[in-house]
């Protein structure tokens, strides 16, 4: 990909997974400013973390680090499209919320998880509470990766930032549960519609500045 890219446009391409951007560009364009230990969770069809310590993104071996969406959460959950089963992602995703609506309506989901949002936002108690469901899984997610890391702040980035009023209280609730002391700060990314673009632009000033 990499390598036609580069071909096609004639210009040094530079590649990076989504979540990873996204904390290079919460600690360039973001109010993160001189925070060095930051989480970055993108939510969307699955969940991907981008970790920022000690001032630079923590990568592992093969730049396999921060996969926390699937880390086994239930044994007998789910099936992941990982191949695991009771996947951290498919309790806490977009995926997860619309699956919820159906197990609790037990009619067919709405289309999209944007259509479901909007349910919630219209006042639907099914869409609510699938959505609470949702925010639940994350926040005990969010729990487990602030006992990990002790990250200054975890920042959120995806379409749940859109209405993060519907999502962020029970989330940070959760994630503050029984929580050790000093749980880092929780907030939605700046910009939600830009986040993931303006991390493009925060990879490249990053390979240039280094
Ligand atoms: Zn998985």
């Amino acid at each position: 990909m990499k390598k036609k890219l580069q071909r096609t446009t004639g210009l040094r391409v530079k590649m990076d997974n989504v979540a990873n951007a996204c904390v290079l560009s919460e600690v360039w364009f973001g109010e993160s400013d001189g925070v060095h230990d930051l989480v970055v969770v993108n939510v969307s069809e699955g969940i991907g973390t981008g970790i920022f310590v000690n001032g630079r993104i923590l990568r592992g071996r093969d730049g396999m680090a921060g996969e926390f969406g699937h880390v086994q959460i239930e044994s007998d959950g789910p099936l992941c499209p990982c191949g695991g089963t009771g996947c951290w992602e498919s309790f806490a995703s977009n995926r997860a919320a619309l699956r919820y609506y159906q197990e609790i309506t037990g009619k067919p989901s709405p289309p999209s998880f944007e259509a479901l949002v909007r349910l919630a936002q219209n006042g639907n108690a099914f869409a609510v509470q699938a959505i609470d469901k949702m925010s639940l899984s994350l926040g005990r997610g969010l729990r487990m990766i602030a006992s990990a890391l002790a990250p200054t702040e975890i920042v959120v980035v995806g379409e749940i930032t859109n209405a993060w009023y519907l999502f962020g209280p029970k989330i940070e609730a959760e994630m503050k549960h029984n929580s050790l002391p000093n749980p880092p700060r929780l907030r939605p990314s700046i910009e939600a519609n830009t986040a993931r673009l303006r991390s493009a632009v925060a990879l490249v000033m990053n390979d240039v500045s280094l």
